[in-house]
């Protein structure tokens, strides 16, 4: 992509409604922009960041055996007062009527009418254990919609769900999804404290919220200093074995009970990214979903279900990843793996290797902004590293007509001159 040709309204100043990092940032590279309260558009560099994190999300969950569908926003409200929950929704759920006076809502989450999708065609327990999912927007109209999309009122979640015969293969599912959940959020350059947790309004009988560590989170943790060794890449360790590390939210740890040493035991803030949820039979009960069993008896059906914050998570790994100067991406979700920075545009050789470094990683199917624009050098360094790609390439008059260029690594800031060549394989490398 070429920036002369691309939407890319970067903000110089810091915009006064913004509290925290991931916000300010969000609206100075020109990746959302706020259209009601707890309500964006998602510009097209913030876009391509939260494409980016739903391919991951849905990738894993496919290797995982879950099974992906896509259920509408608006949803009539018949299922919901079936399930009791048309009521216990309060404030927070969106209704409004149609043109023929029929109730409608938009969806805040999914269980109602994924539940009916699954009993209008599951009818034995050979179809058994099912997990579907989806990722689509919900609306929850939040007392206090606040830090840009990291509490929005429309928000993109990943919201799946999952069927069994027993509530033993529920808790063995709800187990591989922790695993899973780590492996996601691994990918997205991040480590994720998951913490026994409240499961409180949706209930059921076990719960676990994954944390980012953030001093603007909104939950308080407790938690054992080996996740700290982890975070700071000191260590590594699977999900499987950080389930045996302590963690717990706020509300949930007694300091009297707490099998962590005092100096062990960390306090930290933390962004919640996920959770899940072992159900049980809650809404089963409410809305009688049996399936027949193997013994020709109809059983009860047990469901677990499990969400992720897909557009909060782009908030979150840029809390995670950013310094004085802009954002640090990781190069997963990276909108683009490279900028070039051409010096000097209508200059013939500056031009020409531009043009040749472009088209070779285009060619090579790694994404690319070009900054061909007229813009000082200054502001072109200054909002390349705004907009915190992983590597920077630029090339100057002086270079060119010696043949080298400089490449810089966004993260550790590190500088090198060196050959078309050279700079070809070294931004490739990391793949
Ligand atoms: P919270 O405690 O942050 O209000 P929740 O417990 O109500 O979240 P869930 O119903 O568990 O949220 O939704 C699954 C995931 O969706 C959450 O873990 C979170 O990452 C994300 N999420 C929930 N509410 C919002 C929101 N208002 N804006 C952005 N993301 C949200
Ligand atoms: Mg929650």
């Amino acid at each position: 992509m070429k920036l002369s040709r691309y939407f890319l309204p970067l903000i110089r100043e810091n915009p006064s409604e913004a509290q925290i990092a991931s916000h300010r940032l969000m609206l100075r590279a020109g990746m959302i922009r706020q259209e009601a309260a707890g309500i964006y558009s998602w510009l097209p560099l913030g876009l391509r960041v939260l494409d980016n994190i739903e391919r991951i999300v849905a990738e894993e969950l496919d290797k995982a055996g879950c099974v992906r569908v896509l259920m509408p926003t608006l949803q009539p409200t018949e299922l919901w007062k079936e399930s009791g929950r048309y009521d216990a929704m309060g404030k927070e759920m969106l209704r409004f009527k149609d043109r023929s006076e029929r109730e409608l809502l938009y969806s805040p989450t999914c269980e109602e009418m994924i539940i009916d999708i699954f009993r209008s065609s599951v009818k034995s327990y050979k179809a058994l254990p099912l997990n579907l999912y989806q990722i689509q927007w919900k609306f929850r109209d939040e007392v206090r919609p606040r830090f840009g999309i990291m509490r929005g009122r429309e928000f993109l979640m990943k919201d799946g769900y999952s069927f069994h015969i027993s509530l033993d293969d529920a808790k063995r599912e709800y187990s591989k999804m922790y695993d899973v959940y780590h492996r996601i959020f691994a990918r997205l350059g991040l480590v994720a404290i998951a913490v026994n947790a409240d499961s409180g309004a949706i209930g059921g009988s076990l719960s676990h919220e994954f944390q980012v560590i953030a001093e603007t989170g909104e939950s308080a943790l407790y938690y054992d200093k080996t996740f700290d060794d982890i975070r700071a890449g000191k260590m590594q360790m699977s999900g499987e074995d950080m389930r045996r590390l302590y963690a717990a939210a706020d509300e949930l740890h007694v300091p009297d009970k707490c099998p962590v040493a005092k100096e062990n035991l960390r306090e930290a803030r933390g962004i919640e990214v996920g959770h899940i949820f072992l159900l049980g039979r809650k809404y089963t009960d409410a809305m009688k979903v049996d399936v027949n069993g193997p013994d020709g008896n109809s059983v009860r059906v047990e469901m677990g279900t499990y969400g992720i914050g897909v557009s909060r998570l782009a908030g979150a790994i840029i809390e995670a990843g950013h310094d004085e100067n802009g954002i640090v991406w990781p190069e997963a979700v990276a909108p683009f793996k490279v900028g070039i920075i051409n010096l000097r545009p209508g200059d013939a050789k500056c031009d020409a290797i531009c043009q040749q470094l472009y088209d070779t990683l285009q060619g090579q199917g790694v994404e690319v902004l070009y900054d061909d624009t007229d813009e000082r050098a200054g502001a072109k360094f200054a909002s390349m590293d705004l907009i915190g790609l992983p590597w920077q390439v630029v090339v100057g008059p002086k270079g060119a007509e010696k043949g080298v260029l400089e490449v810089k690594n966004r993260k550790s800031g590190e500088k090198k001159e060196m050959s078309l060549e050279a700079a070809l394989k070294t931004v490739k490398g990391t793949e």
